[in-house]
């Protein structure tokens, strides 16, 4: 069971080079075999002496660490963040054909920023204000209203109540091989890749009565 400990390094739902040529083939094989399989070997040391920490999944862990002992509490945080945030980010990209948001989504992108022209402008410019290590998401809230918010370095919007519908990775090592310290042209080539199916499937959840739990499940 993935979702448990120990756990696993789940291989991408693509091929290395299937992003090519918004993200590099060399930079998915780091990132996915060298970057998260570190978070995801450091979390399992992490929770190898700890029987009740290791019945719980990936999500209960982040939502716990606070409650802990700051010893273990801040590591565990990081490195869960680590694999729930890749995992994420890995999730919502894909090189299929993607139709765009759902009727669903596009009206509450409307509403909420004017125009998906509108949304997109302010995400880009949410991943660029990023200073050091971190993301820019969208996310659905306790009202089930959008609104896009950045985390620094493994930080979740998990652990701020928000249901994560949308992520870009922002740290250098999403780009560094092929955008070199250009950014902005790393975000401008990611919108081509993202999965909407996955981000429309993420909305539907956080429609149903009891997303304000978070704990929905797998992932
Ligand atoms: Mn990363």
């Amino acid at each position: 069971m993935s979702d448990h400990y120990p756990f696993e390094n789940l291989p991408l739902p693509y091929a290395y080079d299937a992003l090519e040529p918004y993200i590099d083939e060399k930079t998915m094989q780091l990132h996915h075999d060298k970057h998260l399989q570190n978070y995801v070997d450091t979390l399992n040391g992490l929770l190898k002496d700890s029987p009740y920490l290791q019945t719980m999944s990936l999500v209960q862990l982040i939502c716990t660490t606070s409650r802990l002992r700051p010893q273990i509490g801040i590591p565990i945080a990081r490195n869960a963040g680590g694999v729930y945030n890749h995992r994420f980010f890995f999730s919502n990209l894909t090189n299929a054909p993607s139709q765009g948001p759902s009727p669903e989504l596009s009206e509450a992108i409307a509403h909420t920023f004017g125009s998906f022209a509108a949304f997109q402008e302010k995400f880009s410019q949410a991943a660029k204000s990023v200073f050091g290590s971190g993301y820019a998401w969208l996310v659905c809230g306790p009202q089930k209203e959008l609104s896009i918010l950045t985390t620094a370095n493994q930080e979740t919007p998990l652990t701020l109540g928000r249901h994560p519908l949308l992520t870009i990775d922002v740290w250098e090592h999403a780009y560094y091989l092929k955008h070199y310290n250009k950014r902005a042209d790393y975000i401008k080539d990611w919108w081509n890749i993202v999965n909407w199916d996955w981000v429309n499937a993420q909305y539907m959840l956080c429609l149903k009565p009891n997303c304000g739990k978070i704990f929905w499940g797998d992932y």
